[in-house]
């Protein structure tokens, strides 16, 4: 078994002065000087009275000081904890409550709000390599050897469908996921990476920056997306990992063409659907394929479309990543289901965690006996073994009695002409439960009316799945990785038949 961290020390022995960042402005951080800073923390840490297996939680703004602080992490045998940014300091008090983490590390302007906090020794890190963090003067080269089993980070979900649960996840987890995404899409010490993406989400954590450092890659790092800049980068790197909707900013940018992206080999999604009518417009524009892959903070990547050995197929997240199992069971008797049929999916696999944290219950219920794992996510299989989603179990509509897939009625409104996209979602009705209906956001300088896009699907969709309702609007909410938030537009609409 080989660790993460220690990937990551060969990629520093192999190639100690390559350059892991490549920051805004030019400026370079190396390999080596990675490692020296991560020893740095390490030793700060210690001296904080980290043990292995306490956790380390992590609120700061990108650097490469706060990947040296995961890599510390992972040294030391402490239990990795990123939280979001942008969370308040009562926010926060859930997420130190429930993790109860020996140390936080923050930004130096937020310390005063956790210095009171009993239990909690506060750590600052700046985006500017400052902070108390960055102070000792002494190295802990030391490394702590952790099982596959132990754990090495507390992982909070995204809280699309509800309260964020912490997902803990292995050294086994993150190691298996990275090599399995390494061979899929044949990542190597060549390529550089446009890393645009939060580092405390799976997708610019696990994904992206575990790869880059396995593979002893470089990654532009960048504070945010900014449509111009990455297209400028473009004949500077070979990789861009993002979320749906880099794609659809980037599409809206006359400068992206076959020509801007000649350097490039690999355009990656995930984290939220990607439109099937991006897909096809960036093939178009640039003659590349979007690979899009599938996966969630509790089990890491579980799907993805081929890089070579197959077709790309838009709207489908491709084939379950090697090691990896998915199956598709009714999701009321749990009985695996016939390709072609829509049910939960489940996954079994090195890349699974071990459970939510603090949750044994709910742990519990979410697991089968033969321990495959219930993402909560609906799928079918298609006929080259490809998984396709179709929204969330928590999203699915129940009308009258009758299933409602919101992606099949979404799928047939976003083909007409006006429309940029939509969001299908079920709201309280006297009679049938539920009533279907669908938020449209048309393109700009176009005004479809709700009467002719229902008359545009009316052919297409049985009776009980056609909107009762259509309302036009200008933006869908969407949260920092680009996930359509239904909960707040089933909120917003609640009152509509009721
Ligand atoms: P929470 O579990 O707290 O409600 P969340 O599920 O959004 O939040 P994440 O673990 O960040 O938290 O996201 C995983 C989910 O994102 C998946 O279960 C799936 O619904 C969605 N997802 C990820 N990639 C794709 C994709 N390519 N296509 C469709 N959905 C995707
Ligand atoms: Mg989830």
């Amino acid at each position: 078994f080989v660790s993460m961290y220690q990937r990551f020390l060969r990629s520093v022995e192999e190639n100690p002065d390559k350059p892991l960042f490549l920051l805004q402005g030019g400026e370079t951080v190396s390999y080596s000087q990675t490692l020296e800073t991560s020893q740095a923390i390490a030793a700060r840490l210690i001296d904080d009275g980290v043990k292995p297996g306490d956790r380390v939680a992590m609120q700061v703004g990108k650097s490469p000081e706060a990947i040296a602080l995961y890599l510390a992490s992972l040294q030391i045998g402490a239990v990795f904890l990123p939280l979001n940014s942008a969370y308040t300091s009562k926010e926060m008090e859930y997420f130190v409550t429930d993790a109860t983490p020996r140390v936080l590390v923050c930004s130096p302007d937020s310390a005063a709000d956790y210095q009171h906090w009993e239990g909690l020794v506060v750590e600052t890190l700046g985006v500017v390599q400052d902070g108390t963090l960055l102070s000792s003067h002494r190295k802990h080269s030391e490394i702590f050897t952790a099982g596959p089993e132990d754990l090495t980070s507390i992982l909070y979900t995204s809280g699309t469908t509800g309260r964020s649960k912490g997902a803990m996840l292995t050294h086994q987890n993150l190691a298996s996921n990275c090599e399995a995404l390494l061979e899929a899409w044949e990542y190597t010490a060549e390529d550089t990476l446009i890393h645009a993406l939060p580092i405390f989400h799976i997708h610019g954590l696990f994904v992206a920056t575990n790869m880059t450092l396995a593979a002893g890659a470089s990654m532009h790092y960048l504070p945010t997306f900014d449509a111009e800049e990455i297209i400028h980068l473009f004949s500077e790197a070979t990789v861009l990992m993002g979320v749906p909707t880099f794609y659809t900013r980037l599409l809206k940018n006359l400068r992206l063409s076959e020509e801007s992206c000649a350097g490039m080999r690999l355009f990656v999604s995930g984290s939220a659907p990607l439109l099937a009518s991006d897909h096809e417009a960036f093939r178009k524009r640039t003659g590349h394929a979007i690979v899009e892959r599938y996966g969630m903070t509790e089990t890491g990547m579980n799907t993805t479309n081929p890089y070579s050995g197959g077709p790309r197929k838009p709207g489908t997240v491709g084939r379950p990543l090697p090691g990896t199992r998915v199956r598709v069971v009714d999701r009321e008797t749990g009985q695996r289901l016939p390709d072609g049929e829509v049910g939960l999916v489940e996954v079994l696999g090195p890349n699974v965690f071990r459970g939510y944290w603090q949750m044994p219950d709910k742990t519990a219920g979410e697991f089968r006996h033969d321990g495959f794992f219930i993402t909560g996510d609906l799928g079918r299989i298609d006929e080259d073994g490809y998984l396709c989603i179709v929204g969330r179990d928590k999203d699915l509509v129940i009308s009258g009695g009758y299933n409602v897939y919101p992606k099949e009625i979404e799928e047939h409104i976003d083909a007409h002409p006006d429309v940029q996209e939509s969001a299908v979602i079920g709201v309280p009705h006297s009679d049938l439960g539920e009533a279907v209906m669908a938020v449209v956001v048309p393109i700009s300088g176009t005004d479809p009316q709700p009467e002719d896009l229902l008359a545009f699907i009316a052919n297409d969709l049985a009776r009980f799945k056609q909107p009762k309702a259509v309302r036009i609007i200008g933006e869908l909410p969407r949260n920092l990785m680009g996930k359509i938030q239904k909960a707040t537009l089933r909120e917003r609409y609640a009152h509509l038949f009721a």
